[in-house]
């Protein structure tokens, strides 16, 4: 057994021979060319990044290779980069958590992370205060360029009890938590004390906002629902769960060409889905959801995914630093301006869903987060003076979301269309970036086993 054990191991060690020496290499290569370009006798720069999200990740990524030229700091609550994109996916256990996520400290052995938050700015001084996620003890962190990529909250529109009965989808911990609700919404209606009103009303889950978000998830849920919970749970019958998407406007996923949101519709309206436009949620309850027609939904879940909100920090920002629409206003090379007098803060950028640039507002996506990230780590990496580089321009890839049944849309410069080959086009994108080798191992593995032996169904 000690043998065998042994021969399993070698091709694990040799690919962490392989890997380490690639990466000294690419770091070798990386040094090089820093130092040629770079006066030695200058001091590290400290660069501070605030965040571990698709912006700060990318700047991470790019820059570590370069500790000749950078002192990096990341502070982040999230000790990981999630790739939010195959979140749904992880909601219903077609994919598993870990697959989808990717370590800091895996990026890089010279820069240092803390696991805490971002707290307020001092320019004058150059430092961040932050607060230990741990401990809540507070420090301060002092920096000589400084990079906030802290993302968006869930918008709640201040819409009464949304805040503590309904559930969001922005972190792999609210996955983790829709996950089980779902398994435990059925497996509270198969005891035999419910009458079957209560079951119904119990199976009932509702999704507001038909955005990317809300669709991929109804789309994941009805999955699961038609080819594993209603096989694992023979008491349950088809026509007491209710699967509906609320939405305040007159369409689903106006993103998309019109043709291709109506075909989302009507495959929804296939898989039984309830789709309800033009409803306005007025209040969310533990147990039900009220709508501005006066009529009361019982639900056993309700998911909130109705757009973003500025995160505490940059709230803490304002009168300071200016700000549109909740987002901080920056200038084409991602600085961050001043509240009075809008001209650039030396040194401090942002960039991704928590920054809007002056004149060209982009959506708030992975897509513009990681060009911004990729943008902003050449820019730092230049010696050429800010003001002179290449104002920061965002290439438009297309845009997709699943629909279930194995059927995805697609609506790029290129290629516009729905079905199953662009839900081939779907995964196989996805497939292609994610950021390790170890993800583009372990997902086509979750998909493989969810295809022969179904989705897991415990909760714990
Ligand atoms: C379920 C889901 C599916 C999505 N699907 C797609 C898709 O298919 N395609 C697409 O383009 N986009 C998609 N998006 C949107 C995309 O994920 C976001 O636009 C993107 O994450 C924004 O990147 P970011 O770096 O600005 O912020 P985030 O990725 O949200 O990262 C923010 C980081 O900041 C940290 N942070 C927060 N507050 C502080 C603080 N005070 N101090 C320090 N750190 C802090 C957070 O912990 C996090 O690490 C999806 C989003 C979700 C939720």
């Amino acid at each position: 057994l000690k043998k065998f054990i042994t021969y399993i191991q070698i091709p694990k060690m040799m690919l962490r021979m392989v890997q380490k020496r690639a990466l000294q290499l690419r770091a070798n290569a990386n040094k090089r060319e820093s130092s040629a370009l770079f006066d030695s006798s200058r001091k590290k720069e400290r660069l501070v990044i605030l965040g571990s999200g698709w912006a700060s990740f990318k700047i991470l990524k790019d820059l570590s290779v370069h500790s000749a030229r950078f002192d990096i700091k990341v502070i982040s609550p999230r000790n990981y980069f999630l790739f939010t994109p195959l979140l749904t996916s992880s909601c219903v256990g077609t994919l598993s958590f870990r697959s989808i996520i990717e370590p800091v400290r895996n990026m890089s052995e010279s820069s240092r992370y803390y696991q805490a938050s971002a707290l307020d700015v001092d320019i004058g001084t150059k430092s961040v205060r932050c607060m230990g996620k741990l401990t809540g003890e507070e420090f301060s962190v002092n920096y000589d360029k400084l990079v906030v990529g802290v993302g968006a909250r869930n918008n709640t529109f201040g819409i009464d009890g949304v805040e503590e009965h309904a559930m969001f989808l922005k972190d792999l911990s609210d996955a983790r938590r829709i996950r089980n609700k779902i398994i435990e919404c059925f497996e509270l209606a198969n005891l035999p004390t419910l009458s079957g009103e209560e079951r119904r009303k119990v199976l009932t889950f509702a999704v507001v906002g038909g955005g990317p978000t809300g669709c991929e998830l109804i789309a994941e849920l009805s999955d699961f629902l038609w080819e594993d919970l209603l096989r694992a749970f023979p008491n349950v019958s088809a026509g007491d769960v209710r699967i509906v998407l609320l939405e305040g406007s007159d369409g689903i996923l106006s993103q998309f060409e019109w043709r291709l949101a109506k075909q989302a519709m009507n495959n929804f309206k296939r898989a039984g889905i309830d789709v309800r436009l033009g409803t306005a949620v007025t209040r969310v309850e533990r147990d039900s959801v009220l709508l501005a027609s006066g009529e009361r939904l019982h639900t056993g879940m309700v998911v909130w995914s109705t757009g973003v909100a500025p995160t505490p920090l940059v709230r803490a920002f304002e009168g300071r630093f200016a700000e549109q629409n909740g987002r901080l206003f920056v200038d084409a090379h991602l600085r961050v301006r001043d509240a009075d007098t809008m001209r650039p803060l030396p040194d401090v950028y942002a960039l991704g869903d928590c920054a809007v640039i002056d004149g060209d507002p982009l959506p708030p996506t992975a897509q513009v987060a990681q060009q911004q990230g990729t943008y902003l780590s050449r820019q730092l990496l230049s010696l050429t003076p800010v003001a002179e580089q290449k104002p920061f321009q965002f290439h438009y890839l297309g845009m997709m979301a699943y629909i279930g049944g194995f059927k995805a849309l697609l609506d790029s410069p290129y290629l516009v269309g729905s079905g199953w080959l662009e839900w081939l086009a779907w995964r196989g994108t996805y497939f292609s970036k994610l950021g390790s080798w170890k993800n583009k191992m372990n997902v086509p593995a979750d998909w493989l086993r969810t295809l022969i032996f179904g989705r897991d169904i415990s909760s714990f």
